[in-house]
């Protein structure tokens, strides 16, 4: 089923989670058990990272086809532009779409390990807006959703021109956005409308990463530019050396956020799981 067509139906908020693909079959074992903890949710959909780099490439075709037929949940699979041809590229959705798969995120991706900065493949694209433009193209069957930045890209010089090529985006035909984690409900209240007054109107799904481990979302929100509010990373140092507490505060902080997205009608929300069901079955539980 096309994520674009649950969007359209469904009255009610869909809830989906992402999973990246583990390095290893202790990993996977794990995995495994995380979908089938989270399914009992009935997630409207569920998608999986394509690793910095293009490095996951098999694991995250394999877990998406797996997911879809052995597990029965509407997969999404990201995939990226990073070290790939256009020809490669097109094999790979010719490969998914023999698999059944309807919906793929189309992103530029990040460099692999070590690389500082994205380079455009030779014979590839350089940015997600042409991936957008090839899927729909030559796979016009594809459900396509792209990312969205409430606090912009961190290369981007301005949330402007950020939104300038979200719109490129959507004008190359992508269906609806999903957007990188953030904390302060305000800004991705203030991208939708920046995002509605620049002629974006595809659904923008919004993206919660519960917090689990204090040093691990510095960690994160350095690298993706999120930002953490004052009050947030002072109420994390006073207890970050308590796992479990931070763990708390995290679900807390996650349920409210929810609470007050919903409230004001968003379509859908998009759990960051990391692969642990724990923190988004609480959540999900106090919002659904
Ligand atoms: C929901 C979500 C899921 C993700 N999943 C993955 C994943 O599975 N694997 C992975 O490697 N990464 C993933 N990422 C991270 C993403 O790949 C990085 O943020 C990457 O740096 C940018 O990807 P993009 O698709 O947003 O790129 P783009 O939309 O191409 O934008 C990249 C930068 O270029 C600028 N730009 C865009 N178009 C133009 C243009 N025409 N001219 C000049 N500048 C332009 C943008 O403003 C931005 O600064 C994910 C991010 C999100 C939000």
């Amino acid at each position: 089923m096309k994520i674009i067509d649950l969007l359209n139906r469904s009255a009610a908020p869909l809830f989906s989670f992402e999973f990246f693909p583990p390095k290893d079959e202790d990993g996977m074992a794990a995995l495994y058990r995380t979908i089938s903890d989270l399914k009992e949710l009935n997630p409207s959909f569920v998608s999986v990272t394509y690793g910095a780099g293009g490095s996951t490439r098999e694991k995250t075709l394999d877990l998406v086809i797996r997911i879809k037929h052995e597990i029965g949940l509407e997969p999404m699979s990201h995939l990226t532009c990073v070290g790939s041809t256009g020809s490669f590229i097109r094999e790979i959705l010719e490969r998914i779409q023999a698999d059944g798969i309807e919906n793929v995120l189309a992103l530029r991706g990040d460099p692999p390990k070590g690389e500082t900065g994205f380079q455009k493949p030779d014979g590839g694209f350089g940015y997600a807006y042409e991936l957008v433009w090839e899927i729909k193209k030559n796979h016009d069957n594809f459900c396509i959703g792209v990312a969205g930045y409430p606090e912009k890209h961190p290369e981007s010089p301005t949330l402007e021109e950020d939104i300038r090529y979200l719109k490129l985006k959507v004008d190359s035909g992508a269906d609806f956005i999903v957007t990188q984690l953030f904390f302060n409900n305000n800004a991705f209240f203030e991208f939708l409308e920046r995002a509605e007054k620049s002629g974006i109107h595809v659904p923008i799904i919004p993206g919660i990463m519960p917090i689990t481990n204090f040093n691990q979302i510095r960690k994160f929100t350095e690298i993706c530019g999120a930002a953490m509010p004052k009050k947030l990373v002072e109420d994390l140092e006073k207890i970050k050396n308590n796992p479990e507490d931070v763990q708390k505060y995290g679900t807390e902080y996650a349920i409210n956020q929810c609470r007050e997205l919903l409230d004001k009608g968003v379509k859908g929300i998009h759990f960051y799981t990391l692969n642990k069901s724990k923190a988004t079955m609480e959540i999900f539980r106090e919002i659904a």
